[in-house]
């Protein structure tokens, strides 16, 4: 049996007693790429600035590292879901503004509040709850407003439908806001629907219905000093689209907007930051002919080394993997992954004679030798996107950061 270390780097697990040094299973999280990557978009879309997208858990990866590491590469704002998400940034320390990208809730505009947060707003309903907010925590007088009143963006829906108001309804709420000293208008944004079609025209009117906006607000008064509308792949295939701010997700974890668009000049300075990790925890020889796993799907042709390693669907690793064709990499080469994937394991066919033993690294996602396997090429066996993938990795997989 060899001596097996224990991965490098700094472990923040989900809590309690979950470790990799307990279960050798983790997702390595290469901070390092999350700094090039975010300085990269700098540098690509500059004058504009870096929003750096963290919500969702930063996509699967771990939000705090993942912002701090974006704002040492340059980013100057970050983007959450949920004001509780915001709200775990801030505990954390991180004082740098954070953007709610769609609007709180009526109960979760004190959190707004509390924690400066920047909410977007796009109904009247909200903006009141929000103002009602402010002025709840000005008369108990716990500290003052910034000087210029909270800051606000509204949201333009310019196509997409799914959050966002009208541009009278911007205009309206504008109007509000620019007239109440305690909020202060900092931006106006929308969102695209198809900007991973880098041919599709839907962007350029969505672009063109924002920038009708911007006119109107124009003659209204002074325009925000911060619009927006670019995702990663807006920010990377639509340059017209970049105006004040970018804001990044897919791409801060080094992974492209769309399968099609990954071998694109645009896309190729990006480094994958996730790498999806375990060691074998059992290897034997079965014979000819047994077959493997829940179901019994899996019938081996010849005899061969089988490894278990200690991770299943309930850590991320998707049931329909295995159907689809899903490998793994061991020494450096592929080995499909054999029979059902269970809840907390997975076997793999090593092959007749292959030399596997308990402890040695298995990678899912991630280099190893000359091989790769990467988000995307999960995606495309599973009929969805890469951020579906990061994403779905629990909160039982431990996270290293190196
Ligand atoms: C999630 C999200 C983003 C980031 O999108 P990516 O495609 O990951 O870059 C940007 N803006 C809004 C409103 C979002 O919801």
């Amino acid at each position: 049996m060899k001596r097996i270390a224990p991965p490098k780097g700094r472990e923040v697990s989900g809590g309690g007693q979950l470790s990799a040094r307990l279960r050798p299973a983790w997702a390595e999280v290469d901070l390092g790429a999350v700094s090039d990557n975010v300085a990269y978009l700098c540098r690509a879309v500059a004058p504009a600035r870096v929003c750096a997208v963290v919500k969702a858990f930063g996509y699967g990866h771990g939000s705090v590292p993942v912002a701090r590491a974006a704002l040492a590469g340059g980013a100057t704002y970050l983007g959450v879901a949920l004001a509780e998400e915001g709200h775990e940034l801030r505990r954390a320390g991180l004082s740098a503004p954070v953007l709610v990208l769609s609007e709180p809730p009526k109960a979760a505009m004190g959190l707004v509040v509390d924690d400066h947060l920047t909410p977007a707003i796009y109904t009247e309903r909200g903006l009141r709850s929000l103002l009602a907010a402010v002025r709840a925590r000005l008369a108990m007088a716990r500290e003052g407003t910034p000087p210029r009143g909270f800051p606000v963006h509204l949201k333009l829906d310019s196509g997409m439908h799914r959050v966002g108001a009208t541009p009278e309804m911007v205009l309206h709420l504008a109007k509000g806001i620019s007239a109440d000293p305690t909020l202060y208008l900092e931006g106006v944004f929308t969102h695209f629907a198809v900007a991973d079609e880098p041919a599709n025209p839907f962007t350029a009117h969505q672009l063109a219905e924002l920038e009708a906006l911007l006119q109107c607000m124009n003659r209204q008064g002074p325009r925000p000093p911060i619009v927006h509308a670019a995702n990663s792949a807006g920010a990377l295939f639509h340059p017209a689209s970049r105006y004040d701010m970018v804001r990044a997700g897919i791409a801060v974890y080094g992974l492209s907007p769309a399968a099609a668009l990954r071998e694109g000049a645009a896309v190729r300075p990006l480094r994958p930051v996730l790498s999806l990790k375990a060691r074998v925890s059992f290897a034997k020889e079965v014979a000819a002919g047994e077959r493997l796993s829940y179901g019994l799907r899996y019938r081996l042709g010849d005899r061969s080394t089988i490894a278990t390693v200690p991770l299943g669907y309930a850590d991320g690793v998707p049931r329909r993997l295995a159907e689809t064709g899903g490998e793994v990499l061991i020494a450096g080469r592929r080995y499909p992954i054999a029979g059902t994937v269970t809840m907390d394991q997975i076997l793999v066919d090593c092959g007749a004679g292959a030399e596997v033993e308990a402890g040695d690294e298995v990678v899912l996602l991630g280099r190893q030798g000359a091989e790769e396997i990467t988000a995307w090429d999960w995606a495309e066996r599973l009929g969805t996107i890469a951020y579906e993938v990061t994403c779905a990795l629990s909160a039982r997989l431990p996270r290293i950061y190196i």
